[in-house]
C-alpha cells in the first residue's frame, strides 16, 4: 500500500486552509503551521472587550462561487447570508436615498429599470456610464482592443466618466471591491470585477456576508486537518534532497521540523519573499511589486433603533459603507484608508459616529455606548501595474504557493482568490507527487519538534 503523504501547510488564511483541505480530501496527512494565534489570516475574529468581532467587515457576491463552497464543505455555508436578489441603498448627505435593484431580466439589462430611477445621476450621467458599461462589455469580447498598461483611472477618462459619474457610481462600488486608487488598478482587474459582478448574470452579484465571526469559519476548516500548531512562524523551508520526504521546515528559535513530502506556502508576498529568502530559484518572480493597501473599520454600539437594512453606502463620505451587524452594532469601512490608517482612535470614532449620525437620521440624538477601531495596513495586494502575478507552481515541484494575490484568472485579492488560489496550489502539489519516482525510506528520518 503506498504511504500517506505528509504535507505542510504555511499559512491558515483561507488560502492554506482551502489548500490543506483539498489535500487532505485526497488522502494525505495535513500540518497546518501559522504565525499567529489566530486562524483566519486577514478574515478573521477576536475580542475586543468581550465581544467578538471581526477585523473587518468582509463581504462576498454570488459569484464568489469558491469561497461559498469553501463554506458549504467546512458546513457552515448555513451562516453564510445571501441576498435573494441584488439590492443596494446608496445614501446621499441630504438625505436622498437610491436603490440599484436587480430585475428579472437578463443581464446585463437587470439593472435597467432601477438604474433609470436612480436619484443620484442625471441622465446626462446615466447615458456616460452606460457608455461605459458598453465599453467595458464590448471589451469582454474583444479583450486586446485595448492596451495592457491601462489603468482604472485611464479607462474611466476614455469612457468619458466625470466627477458626478465617479461619486454616484464608480466610487461607492470600486473603491471598496479593488480597495487602491483608481490610478493603482490595471483597466483589465477593473473590468474583470465588473463585467463579473453586473454584466454577467444578474444574480451575480447579490451581496454577502458571514453572520458569525469570520475566526468560525476558519475553525470549521481546520478541526478537519491532523495537526494545527499556531503561533508557530515559519522562517525558512529547504529541501533535503537526500531524503524520501525532502521538506524540511525551520521555525523560529533554531527548530527544524523535517519529512515531509510537500509543502503549501501560503503567506502574503513579502512573508514569502523573507521565508524563502531568494525567491527567484523557485521561479517566483515580481514579490517585491507587490503594495499593500490599508482598510480600516470602526465598530460603533449604540442605544438607538435598527437602521432597517443590513447595509448602505454613503456617498461623498470616506466610511464607503455603513452595515448594521445587529441591532444597535454598527461596523463602518473605510476602504482605500491610506490617510485615515494615520488618524487616533478617537478620531476615527468621532468621525465615524458623526457620518453615521449625518446619512442616518434615526440615530441623530441617540447615545454610542461602545467603540471599537480595527486597522489593517496589510489589507489587501495589488502588483504594480503592468506586473503579472505568479502562479502557484513553483520551479521546485515539492513547493507550491497560495494566496489572494497569486494568479487567480483575474479575481482581486479577496477571499474568493484565496480560495481559489489553494484549490489551484492543492491540485499542483498532488499532481507534482503523483509524478514524483519513488524513493527509499530513509533510516534516520529528521526529528519531527512540533513548537
Ligand atoms: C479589513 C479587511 C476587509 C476585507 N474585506 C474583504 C471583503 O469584503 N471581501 C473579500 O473578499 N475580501 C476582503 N478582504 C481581503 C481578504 O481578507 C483577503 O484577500 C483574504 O483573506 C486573503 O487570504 P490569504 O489566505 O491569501 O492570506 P492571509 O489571510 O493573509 O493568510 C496568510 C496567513 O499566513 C500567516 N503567515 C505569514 N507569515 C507566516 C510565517 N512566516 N509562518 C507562518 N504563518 C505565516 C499569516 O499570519 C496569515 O494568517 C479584506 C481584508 C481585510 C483585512
Amino acid at each position: 500500500m503506498a504511504e500517506q503523504q505528509r504535507i505542510a501547510v504555511v499559512g491558515a488564511g483561507l488560502a492554506g486552509l482551502a489548500a490543506a483541505l483539498d489535500l487532505k480530501d485526497a488522502g494525505a496527512s495535513v500540518e497546518l503551521f501559522e504565525r499567529s494565534r489566530l486562524l483566519g489570516g486577514r478574515a478573521t475574529s477576536f475580542e475586543i472587550d468581550g465581544r467578538e468581532v471581526d477585523n473587518g467587515q468582509h463581504v462576498f457576491l454570488a459569484c464568489c462561487t469558491e469561497f461559498v463552497a469553501f463554506a458549504r464543505r467546512v458546513g457552515m455555508e448555513h451562516v453564510l447570508h445571501l441576498q435573494d436578489r441584488f439590492d443596494a441603498l446608496v445614501l446621499a448627505r441630504d438625505g436622498t436615498s437610491g436603490h440599484l435593484r436587480a430585475s428579472d431580466l437578463p443581464a446585463p439589462f437587470h439593472l435597467l429599470a432601477s438604474f433609470a430611477r436612480y436619484p443620484h445621476l442625471s441622465l446626462g450621467g446615466k447615458l456616460r456610464v452606460g457608455r461605459a458599461l458598453v465599453s467595458a462589455l464590448l471589451s469582454k469580447a474583444r479583450p486586446a482592443a485595448a492596451a495592457d498598461d491601462e489603468t482604472f483611472e485611464d479607462w474611466l477618462e476614455r469612457t468619458g466618466q466625470n466627477a458626478q459619474t465617479r461619486r454616484a457610481f464608480w466610487d461607492p462600488f470600486f473603491i471598496p471591491a479593488l480597495n487602491a486608487p483608481f490610478g493603482r488598478v490595471s483597466r483589465a482587474d477593473a473590468t474583470f470585477v465588473l463585467s463579473t459582478a453586473f454584466l454577467s448574470e444578474p444574480g451575480a452579484a447579490r451581496f454577502g456576508f458571514s453572520t458569525v465571526p469570520l475566526a468560525h469559519l476558519a475553525q470549521a476548516a481546520a478541526d478537519r486537518l491532523d495537526a494545527v500548531r499556531l503561533a508557530s512562524p515559519v522562517v525558512g523551508v529547504t529541501l533535503d534532497r537526500a531524503r524520501n520526504r525532502p521538506i524540511v521546515l525551520h521555525l523560529l528559535g533554531d527548530r527544524s521540523i523535517g519529512d515531509f513530502d510537500g509543502v503549501v506556502l501560503a503567506v502574503p508576498p513579502r512573508a514569502l519573499g523573507k521565508l524563502l529568502g531568494d525567491a527567484r530559484p523557485y521561479g517566483i518572480e515580481n514579490l517585491d511589486s507587490f503594495e499593500p493597501y490599508p482598510i480600516v473599520d470602526v465598530h460603533l454600539w449604540h442605544d438607538g433603533p435598527t437602521i432597517e437594512v443590513d447595509f448602505a453606502a454613503a456617498l461623498d463620505s470616506p466610511l464607503q459603507w455603513i452595515f448594521e451587524k445587529t441591532p444597535g452594532y454598527l461596523c463602518c469601512s473605510f476602504s482605500a484608508a491610506d490617510e485615515y490608517l494615520r488618524l487616533s482612535t478617537g478620531e476615527l470614532e468621532a468621525l465615524a459616529w458623526r457620518e453615521v449620525c449625518s446619512f442616518v437620521p434615526a440615530l441623530r440624538g441617540t447615545k454610542l455606548l461602545s467603540t471599537a477601531v480595527t486597522r489593517n495596513p496589510d489589507a489587501t495586494y495589488l502588483p504594480r501595474a503592468g506586473a503579472t502575478r505568479p502562479s502557484q507552481t513553483t520551479a521546485e515541484p515539492a513547493v507550491v504557493i497560495a494566496g489572494g494575490w497569486t494568479d487567480t484568472g483575474g479575481w482581486p485579492d479577496t477571499m474568493e482568490s484565496a480560495v481559489r488560489s489553494g484549490a489551484y496550489a492543492a491540485r499542483a502539489l498532488q499532481r507534482s507527487l503523483a509524478a514524483r519516482p519513488e524513493r527509499a525510506p530513509t533510516a534516520t528520518p529528521l526529528p519531527s519538534r512540533a513548537s
